[in-house]
């Protein structure tokens, strides 16, 4: 059995939501840490129990969903027990499927865009895919502070386009909001940029057993559509859903134009097919 020394991790209630700041939570349910966003696409468990029961709370307000086991970790405990060798495993198209994908549907989603601005990848992992979109044209950089600088001079302007794909669920809960204005400082000034981000949203009804709640990937902040709204709302963008799980973030007054885009978006499959 892999091991985990639960004296690490902070088991008892939270006090109040990081996100709307509510105080009144409710317990969403245990799951054991050895549980893998695999499990639900292999259909067996990747990881074998590690007999530790990870809690997750559920704010009453605005339905955001998290734990914080995790919250006395440094980055290295981080990279000891979760982003180590084996987290492929938990998540095999981390490494090249998703990013390969993803790169496509945004460029042909988003191509006007991309051929007169630039485009930054943020918590892009090794950078796989911002590589793609440049092979196909963009001018386009990966940024992650865990992961090294990828593109170093990323991290010094601002851009058209801001992609996050699957990062936001694994920002601690009080990471949130500061997370969420680094992503708007990457923005332009004057309101014109546009940001997509990916991260399944909690489904009305679904308890502890929902497939995306997975320790041992990281998954340890579960937005519902309300609570992305109001952590998107606090660093002055607003949430469009594109499609189910993928999220357009702009300035208010970049409504309309963001309609546009979205009646015009191309799934990944569509952009495979069209490839
Ligand atoms: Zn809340």
């Amino acid at each position: 059995m892999p091991t985990l020394d639960a004296s690490t991790l902070l088991l008892d209630a939270p006090h109040g939501c990081a996100i709307c700041r509510a105080r009144h939570l409710s317990y969403f349910g245990s799951k054991d840490f050895g549980h893998a966003g695999n499990d639900h696409f292999s259909g067996s468990r990747t990881f074998a129990d590690y007999g530790v029961l990870i809690p997750y709370f559920q704010c009453r307000e605005c339905g955001f969903v998290f734990t914080q086991a995790f919250d006395a970790w440094s980055p290295e405990d981080f990279v000891e027990h979760i982003y180590n060798d084996d987290y492929h495993l938990s998540d095999p198209p981390f490494l090249d499927i998703r990013p390969a994908g993803n790169a496509r549907m945004i460029w042909a989603s988003l191509r006007q865009r991309l051929q007169n601005g630039a485009l930054l990848d943020f918590g892009g992992g090794n950078g796989s895919f911002a590589r793609h979109l440049r092979r196909l044209g963009a001018e386009a950089y990966s940024f992650d502070p865990h992961f090294g600088q990828v593109d170093e001079q990323a991290s010094q302007r601002t851009f058209d386009v801001v992609t996050s794909f699957e990062v936001i669920e694994h920002v601690p809960h009080r990471g949130q909001h500061g997370w969420m204005q680094q992503l708007a400082d990457f923005m332009r000034e004057d309101g014109r940029s546009l940001a997509v981000i990916s991260t399944e949203t909690v489904p009305v009804g679904h308890d502890i057993h929902w497939w995306y709640i997975c320790p041992r990937n990281g998954h340890i902040s579960l937005h519902s559509p309300q609570s992305l709204a109001r952590l998107a709302a606090a660093s002055g963008l607003q949430v469009s859903p594109i499609q189910p799980g993928l999220f357009a973030l702009a300035a208010p007054g970049c409504a309309g134009e963001v309609s546009r885009l979205i009646a015009g978006w191309q799934t990944t499959d569509e952009a495979a097919a069209a490839h």
